[in-house]
């Protein structure tokens, strides 16, 4: 059986062209980028151009581009580098619909004597700027909000924001991990001063990311051994996986718009097909803000967990929106701030796409959609039976 792959915000497929293009820095161009010799020297060369490479995708210096490991370690070295670069200053300013690489840094920052105001959101997901407005004082150290939700795929008036935040001289850090490589992005004309982003949600291997650091940015650096990254971020690059990553970046600048579209048109067919086909369905965030590649929809007295495991008989991948921890299943933290009823979160699925999917494949999960979603409404103990 094939596997349908739905689940593309979760991590995505290495594009072949990226494979081909790491290949020859495992067994052939091995050298150490810091190395005096010439062996070494190439590598550096094409960490440089691996540097280009994103800053090209995103519209900024290749110099305001630091490689880190992943989104986590971009998100952790964005906040705690920018705090402890103003240790004076005791407030940060966040989302509560944000991932957990932003979250629980923010809320442990508490347990250290920071206020963390988590700002809420509307049925929609959407924020209140003037919320967040009344929120920044002089105490402000950092105002971190994602880009695009990871759950949802709902989009934040992040241009605005980063306006906004500057216009209080204050700093500010973005989340685009969801963001970057499937919707463009422009840096040149942004006030954004820190952007985090990671390589496997955009066609690069795992254990690589990026930080962008606007010119000017005061940020101690969050990880402190040698001279790496220009001082920045210490450690021995992941010379492959830097190269994989500025190869996909390559690929998502060269055809953005073209896979916007056609992504889109696959979440489209496949979201409107099953609020049609499925009785009790709702979609969750904003239907004409968000990410084209992201469906989230919930299916009223069923669980998520249920229908996963169905379609995954089928082959077909997603996610649903609780995540089972310490045997208890705990309904989204997005959902739930968005006031999505406990049940209705319970029985959430992502659908999330990418370049790499097929009509066919909507098709397919389209036919098998009604089906699943009918067996399990018959075993619910919710439903009235007839
Ligand atoms: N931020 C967002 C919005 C994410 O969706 C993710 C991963 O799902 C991360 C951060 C963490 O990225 P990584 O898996 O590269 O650590």
């Amino acid at each position: 059986m094939k596997t349908i792959y739905f689940d593309n915000n979760a991590t995505t497929k290495v594009a072949e062209e990226v494979l081909k293009e790491m290949k020859p820095f495992f067994c052939d161009l091995y050298g150490n980028p810091s190395s005096m010799h010439t062996f070494g020297g190439q590598i550096s060369r094409k960490i440089r151009n691996a540097r280009e490479q994103v800053a090209n995708l995103l519209s900024c210096d290749p110099a305001e581009i630091i490689f880190t490991s992943c989104g986590t370690e971009s998100d952790n070295a964005a906040i705690k580098g920018t705090l402890a670069a103003a240790p004076k200053k005791r407030k940060v300013i966040t989302t509560r619909v944000e991932h957990p690489a932003v979250l629980s840094v923010c809320r442990d920052l508490e347990n250290h004597g920071y206020t963390v105001i988590e700002l809420g959101v509307d049925k929609k997901g959407n924020l209140d700027l003037d919320q967040l407005e009344e929120q920044i004082d002089d105490d402000t150290a950092l105002v971190t909000i994602m880009y695009a939700n990871n759950e949802t795929g709902v989009i934040f008036p992040v241009e605005k924001i980063a306006e906004l935040v500057k216009s209080k001289g204050t700093i500010f850090h973005t989340d685009a991990v969801q963001a970057v490589g499937k919707i463009p992005l422009n840096l040149s004309k942004s006030n954004i001063d820190l952007l985090s982003l990671s390589g496997h949600k955009l066609h690069a291997p795992k254990g690589v990311g990026a930080l962008y650091v606007r010119k000017g940015t005061r940020l101690h650096p969050f990880m402190v051994g040698g001279h790496q990254e220009a001082g920045k971020r210490a450690g021995t690059e992941n010379v492959p996986g830097i190269v994989g990553l500025g190869k996909a970046c390559q690929l998502a600048a060269k055809n953005i718009k073209e896979e916007n579209e056609r992504v889109k048109y696959l979440r489209d067919k496949l979201e409107n097909a099953i609020l049609r086909k499925c009785p009790d369905c709702i979609l969750n965030g904003d239907k004409k803000n968000r990410l084209p590649n992201t469906a989230n929809i919930s299916f009223k007295y069923i669980e998520g967990e249920a229908i996963l495991l169905m379609l995954d008989k089928y082959g077909i991948c997603a996610s649903s929106g609780s995540a089972c921890t310490s045997g208890s299943l705990e309904p989204s933290h997005v959902l739930r701030a968005m006031g999505v009823p406990f049940t209705a979160a319970h029985g959430s699925i992502r659908f999330s796409l990418s370049r790499y999917n097929t009509e066919k494949e909507v098709d397919y999960t389209i036919e098998k959609m009604p089906q699943i979603v009918k067996k399990l409404r018959k075993l619910s103990p919710f439903v009235e039976k007839g």
